[in-house]
């Protein structure tokens, strides 16, 4: 990567390794997942006045109201989907600035990503052809209903929290699938972990969460 993938300062790579030692220390383990943490400039992903504070372990805005997800979150779902095995194509809802689906790129073979405002959609898409990363396809729609005429994925997951899990996503998991989502009111949500098996659905309860709401429609 370039100097300014790299960053000084407080972008530099030692602020980046504190990053990762937080989110041991939360809990996650998978090493693939945290090297990837540790190598994406997360830094691109937000606006310049906010570089600085790019590798806190915090959620930060990415304007239209919206924010970059906390890196502890990001490294959990991530590690969660991967544990299934291995990941052929997966499905993000809720795109925002890219970050998670930057990610999910170093670990899985496609990811597809919705977004339902446009002009975030252009945003990922931008940041995503700085960092060279080509098996991401972000698209505007709204993530409610998946992404039908790419279906089945090995992995779905969810940025943003509904009150309820949309059948559509369970329908659209392959059997032995992942669907990772955030389940609940604003403020505080489940986080669920549901499999699809030969014979239906399994679900867990794994951790409580904050995320924005899943809103229905684009604009
Ligand atoms: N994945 C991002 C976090 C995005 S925040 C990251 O890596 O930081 C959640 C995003 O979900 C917001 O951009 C919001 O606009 C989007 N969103 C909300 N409801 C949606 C829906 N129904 N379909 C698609 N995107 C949705």
């Amino acid at each position: 990567m370039n100097q300014s993938h790299q960053g000084i300062g407080m972008t530099s790579q030692r602020t980046r390794d504190r990053l990762v030692r937080r989110i041991i220390e939360g809990g996650v383990k998978d090493h693939r997942v945290l090297e990837v943490i540790r190598q994406m400039p997360r830094h691109i992903f937000v606006d310049e006045a906010l570089a600085s504070r790019a590798y806190e372990d915090t959620a930060l805005p990415i304007g239209y109201g919206q924010t970059i997800s906390q890196p502890y979150v990001v490294a959990r779902m991530t590690e969660l989907l991967l544990q299934g095995g291995e990941l052929k194509r997966v499905l993000e809802v809720g795109t925002g600035c890219g970050y998670q689906a930057a990610v999910l790129s170093q670990l899985v073979e496609q990811v597809y990503s919705v977004e339902r405002l446009q002009p975030l959609v252009e945003m990922a898409q931008r940041h995503l052809r700085k960092l060279a990363i080509r098996n991401v396809r972000v698209s505007h729609s709204d993530g409610e209903w998946g992404l039908e005429d790419r279906a089945p994925f090995d992995g779905i997951l969810v940025a943003a929290a509904p009150e309820q899990v949309p059948e559509s996503l369970k329908e659209q998991l392959a059997v032995g699938g992942r669907l990772v989502i955030p389940v609940g009111p604003p403020g505080r949500q489940d986080l669920l972990l549901i499999t699809r098996t030969e014979e239906g659905f399994q679900q867990q309860v794994l951790d409580y969460v904050s995320f924005v709401p899943l809103v229905g429609g684009v604009s």
